[in-house]
């Protein structure tokens, strides 16, 4: 009896991660698929994608203040669309030490969406997170 039982879990255990292997290939393929939209919140123009989270000095969320004391709280991302970016990137104040920083506007109704952020190295995008909304349709 011990045996069957200790059978039976085990192969539950093989085909849940078989599940799980299945899901992540398949959002390698369509990284859309089973995953939350960002959108813009004023005129919802799809913006990324929650596959796209990043964290970046090991947090996704940051909490920074600009030189005039405006809070933002913004979230890292590695892709975003639908952007204008606005003048040249710059070091002067930079919340992510060694990242310029442009800011972003929604490239449809010119929200102001966040900040790129360009190193020697890479890139990101930091998406204020009260100017998204978050779509679970698919
Ligand atoms: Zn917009």
């Amino acid at each position: 009896m011990y045996l069957v039982l200790n059978y039976i879990y085990l192969k539950k255990t093989i085909q849940d991660t078989e599940l799980v292997t299945t899901e992540e290939r398949e959002i390698k393929k369509s990284p859309q698929k089973g995953k939350i939209r960002y959108l813009c919140k004023k005129c919802k123009t799809l913006i990324t994608w929650s596959t796209y989270k990043i964290n970046v000095k090991d947090k996704f969320i940051h909490v920074c203040a600009n030189p005039h004391g405006i809070i933002f709280e913004i979230g890292c991302f590695s892709y975003a669309q639908n952007y204008v970016p606005v003048d040249s990137p710059t070091l002067e104040f930079t919340w992510f030490p060694g990242y310029a920083w442009q800011i972003i506007l929604c490239a449809n109704c010119l929200t102001h969406l966040g900040w790129l952020y360009l190193s020697d190295k890479d890139h990101f995008w930091g998406l204020i997170l009260k100017n998204l909304i978050e779509d679970k349709r698919l």
